[in-house]
């Protein structure tokens, strides 16, 4: 079954930098199996209650200021999955979370960035969640359970954020090293993430080392517990990617999947 993802997109210009995160991005659509449809809860798309995209030909949304012109010229023309929105909206609904359908809005740069690298024909349908930093990570992570479903019909779900988010502490230099503080939060979402303790994960602002100055508002975190949740019980998580730029924004990327029957410990007698 087709794995969910949480990738980090960071700023607007990974799509012209030359940077791990870039080649590992553009490395990773071809190493997938080819999705039926692309969901992606991004960072980027806040609402109340949670949102569907569904418009037919969604837009490229250029939702971002002050950075290169060429990147306000750059489009990703897939087109949208009206039915899948509708689907979606059952499986929300029958999990008893409230959401509604957008039949407008378009793709942001959450989404639009890293699938135009992973995969840049831009022929599998996609369309948007929209996150609730008011909910915290609980509620992402039942959003993500609501949608597991969706991966056995190859529908591939993707949480798009950063695995670390203080837009005050970037270096845009990009000649920085590594903060301590970066690198003890990323390990400690590693190690939480490869020992399956969604407990503590869920719990992350509490226990893991310089949560708030890694996050000081969450809104870039929350997407790694809708791909979490949509990972399926007792998903395994893998790390499929680590790099920082701008010196403390980490690219992390991990990949989730229930464990395949032949993984399963029998118990022996
Ligand atoms: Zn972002």
């Amino acid at each position: 079954m087709i794995p969910s993802l949480f990738l980090s997109h960071g700023a607007p210009t990974l799509l012209l930098d030359a940077v791990p995160a870039r080649d590992f991005l553009a490395r990773l659509g071809s190493e997938l199996p080819r999705p039926s449809a692309i969901i992606v809860a991004s960072a980027h798309w806040e609402t109340p209650v949670p949102a569907i995209s569904a418009a037919l030909h969604p837009e490229t949304i250029h939702d971002f200021s002050g950075f290169p012109g060429a990147l306000y010229r750059q489009s990703y023309p897939a087109p949208g999955a009206p039915d899948l929105a509708e689907k979606m909206a059952d499986l929300l609904t029958a999990a008893g979370l409230a959401c509604h359908i957008d039949a407008r809005r378009g793709l942001d740069h959450g989404a639009w960035v890293p699938l135009k690298l992973m995969f840049p024909e831009a022929d599998i349908p996609v369309l948007q969640l929209s996150i609730q930093p008011q909910l915290g990570p609980g509620h992402h992570y039942q959003l993500g359970r609501a949608l597991a479903p969706l991966r056995a019909e190859n529908v591939l779900i993707i949480g798009s954020g950063s695995l670390t988010h203080n837009l005050r502490e970037l270096d845009w230099s990009g000649a920085a090293e590594e903060p301590h503080w970066v690198s003890e939060f990323a390990q400690w979402f590693e190690q939480a993430l490869r020992e399956g303790r969604t407990c503590d994960l869920l719990a992350y602002r509490r226990l893991a080392p310089h949560a708030e100055r890694n996050h000081p508002r969450d809104e870039h975190l929350l997407p790694l517990f809708v791909a979490l949740g949509a990972g399926g019980d007792g998903a395994k998580a893998r790390q499929l990617h680590a790099s920082a730029t701008f010196g403390s924004l980490r690219m992390d990327a991990y990949e989730f999947s229930s464990p395949t029957p032949s993984e399963c410990q029998t118990p022996s007698e």
